[in-house]
C-alpha cells in the first residue's frame, strides 16, 4: 500500500476541522498548516471555506501569502472550497480593494454571487470527474460563482439554472482544483478522495 499523502489544511480561519476529518476519512494524512514551516512539510494544501477577506488579512499580516504563492508556483496541488476558491482565483469581482490572493487558477469569480436573499442552499450537482453517476449534494454558503474560465481550465461541475446558462461551480487546472460549494460538510468524500489522488500522483 502506498503511504497516505500528507495534505495540509490552511488553518488561518474557516472550517478547518471539517476538511481535516474528510481528508482523513478519504485516506489522506491531514495536518493543519498555520505558517511557512508547516507549509514546507506537506505535499498538497486544502484552503477551506470561511471568509476570504479574513484569510487574506491574516496571511498578509503573518507573512504567509508569499510562501503560499511560491508553493503554488512550484506546483503544489491545492484545492479550495468556497472562500478557498476565491483565494485561488486570478480575478475576483466584488473583492475588497486591499484583498490579496494566492491566484493560479485562470478564472474570474464573483464573491457572494448568489445574493443576500439566498445566503445558503443545497443542490444536486453532476460532477463527471467523480466517475460515478451519483450526483453530489452541494452546499452553498454565501458562495462565489465562476463567471469565466481561461482555455486551460477544465469545468468539473455546473449548477443547473433556470432560464440562464448553467453556472460553473467546480473547476480544475493542472494541480489546482476549486469548488464554490462545501463537500466537507456532507460526508460525501468523493471530492476529497479526488484531491488526495491528485496529490498522490504529483508526489
Ligand atoms: N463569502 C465568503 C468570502 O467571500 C465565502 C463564504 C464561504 O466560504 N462559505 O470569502
Amino acid at each position: 500500500m502506498t503511504a497516505a499523502p500528507r495534505i495540509g489544511v490552511l488553518a488561518i480561519q474557516g472550517d478547518v476541522r471539517e476538511h481535516m476529518r474528510a481528508l482523513e476519512l478519504a485516506g489522506a494524512d491531514p495536518v493543519p498548516v498555520g505558517d511557512a514551516r508547516g507549509l514546507a512539510g506537506v505535499q498538497g494544501l486544502v484552503i477551506p471555506g470561511g471568509e476570504s477577506t479574513t484569510m487574506s488579512k491574516i496571511s498578509v499580516r503573518d507573512g504567509l501569502i508569499g510562501p503560499l504563492r511560491e508553493a503554488r508556483a512550484a506546483g503544489m496541488p491545492m484545492y479550495g472550497s468556497c472562500a478557498g476558491m476565491i483565494m485561488l482565483a486570478d480575478r475576483v469581482l466584488d473583492a475588497r480593494p486591499d484583498q490579496e490572493f494566492i491566484g493560479g487558477l485562470d478564472i474570474t469569480v464573483r464573491r457572494n454571487a448568489f445574493g443576500r436573499q439566498v445566503d445558503s442552499f443545497e443542490a444536486d450537482i453532476q460532477l463527471d470527474s467523480l466517475g460515478s453517476g451519483q450526483p453530489l449534494v452541494a452546499v452553498f454558503i454565501r458562495a462565489p460563482w465562476v463567471e469565466s474560465v481561461g482555455p486551460e481550465v477544465e469545468v468539473l461541475g455546473r449548477l443547473p439554472c433556470e432560464g440562464a446558462p448553467d453556472t460553473i461551480v467546480a473547476v480544475r487546472q493542472g494541480p489546482l482544483m476549486a469548488t464554490a460549494f462545501h463537500p466537507e460538510l456532507t460526508g460525501d468524500l468523493r471530492v476529497h478522495a479526488l484531491f488526495a489522488g491528485m496529490v498522490r500522483q504529483a508526489s
